[in-house]
C-alpha cells in the first residue's frame, strides 16, 4: 500500500456506493482515513468490509441540517482533525419541466446545494483553526450545457460551480483550495436510473462522448485524489470534466 498521504482524514459524503465509493477506496489506497457518510446502513456496512480498517461509516442523512454540526464534531472528536471534504452526495429526479412541483424542485435544491452548503460550513470553520484543508465539489454535464428534464438538478449544479468559485476565491488566504469535478455520464445507479429504458437519450450521451462509452466511478476517484494530493497544491477553483470528451464533443 502507498503512503502518499499518511495521516490525513477525509470526508465523502455518499461514499457507500457509486463514484463516492470509488472515490473513498482510492483514499483508502493512498492510506487516507476516510470517513463515508450516507443514509443506507447496509450499503455502508458492504463499503466498509470491502475498504478495510482507514474506512469509517456514520449513516446520517445530510438532508437535517441541524445534524450537521454535530456530525463534523463527531468526526473530530474521533479522528482528530478533518483535511479533505467530497461533497459527492446528490440526487437526481428526470421530469418534464411542467411537471415538476415546488416540492420536487425543493428536494433536489435541497440535496444538492443546501446539504453541501451547511456541511462544508461546519467543515470549513475546523479547516480555518488548522490553516489548511481541501473541499472537493461535484457537478455534472448538467451545468455545462442544456439536458432536458433535469430542471432542479440543472440548477443545483450550475449553483455547486458557482459556489465553488466563490468559495475557492474567499477560502485561499486561509489554505483551504476548493475544486470541482465535472463527471460526464458515468456507470452507477443514478446514470442507469436516467438513461435505462430511454433508448434516444443514451445514444444522445453516447454520440456526443468522443470516447464512446461511458464513465467508470474508478475515473473519478482517480481526479479527486489528485485533487486532493500536495501535487494539486496550486490548483484552485477549478471545475475539472472527467468525462471522454462528452463538454466538447460535437
Ligand atoms: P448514486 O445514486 O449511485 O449515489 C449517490 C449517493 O448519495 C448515494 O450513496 C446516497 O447514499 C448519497 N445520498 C443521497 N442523498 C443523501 C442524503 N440526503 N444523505 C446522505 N447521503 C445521501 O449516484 P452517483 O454515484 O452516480 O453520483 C454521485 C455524485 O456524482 C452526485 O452528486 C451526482 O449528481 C454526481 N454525478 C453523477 C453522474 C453519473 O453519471 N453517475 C454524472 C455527473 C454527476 P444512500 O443511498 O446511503 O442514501
Amino acid at each position: 500500500m502507498q503512503t502518499a498521504h499518511p495521516n490525513k482524514v477525509a470526508i465523502v459524503t455518499g461514499g457507500g456506493g457509486g463514484i463516492g465509493l470509488a472515490i473513498a477506496k482510492r483514499f483508502v489506497q493512498h492510506h487516507i482515513l476516510t470517513v463515508i457518510v450516507g443514509r443506507d446502513q447496509e450499503k455502508l456496512n458492504a463499503a466498509a468490509a470491502e475498504l478495510g480498517p482507514l474506512c469509517h461509516i456514520i449513516c446520517q442523512d445530510l438532508n437535517d441540517l441541524s445534524s450537521l454540526p454535530g456530525l463534523v464534531q463527531q468526526i473530530i472528536h474521533r479522528f482528530g482533525r478533518i483535511d479533505i471534504l467530497v461533497n459527492n452526495a446528490g440526487i437526481n429526479q428526470k421530469k418534464d419541466f411542467t411537471d415538476v412541483s415546488d416540492e420536487d424542485f425543493h428536494r433536489i435544491l435541497h440535496t444538492n446545494v443546501s446539504a453541501v452548503f451547511a456541511l462544508s460550513r461546519e467543515v470549513v470553520r475546523s479547516m480555518e483553526t488548522a490553516g489548511s484543508g481541501i473541499i472537493i465539489n461535484i457537478s455534472s454535464m448538467a451545468a455545462q450545457y442544456g439536458i432536458p428534464k433535469v430542471i432542479a438538478y440543472s440548477a443545483s449544479k450550475s449553483a455547486i460551480e458557482g459556489m465553488t468559485r466563490a468559495m475557492a476565491v474567499e477560502l485561499a488566504p486561509k489554505g483551504i483550495r476548493v475544486n470541482c469535478i465535472a463527471p460526464g455520464f458515468i456507470a452507477t445507479d443514478m446514470s442507469e436510473k436516467a438513461l435505462n429504458g430511454d433508448t434516444e437519450r443514451k445514444q444522445k450521451v453516447m454520440s456526443r462522448t468522443p470516447m464512446g462509452r461511458l464513465g467508470d466511478p474508478a475515473d473519478i476517484g482517480e481526479a479527486a485524489l489528485y485533487l486532493a494530493s500536495d501535487g494539486a497544491g496550486y490548483v484552485t477553483g477549478v471545475v475539472l470534466p472527467i468525462d471522454g470528451g462528452n463538454s466538447i464533443g460535437f
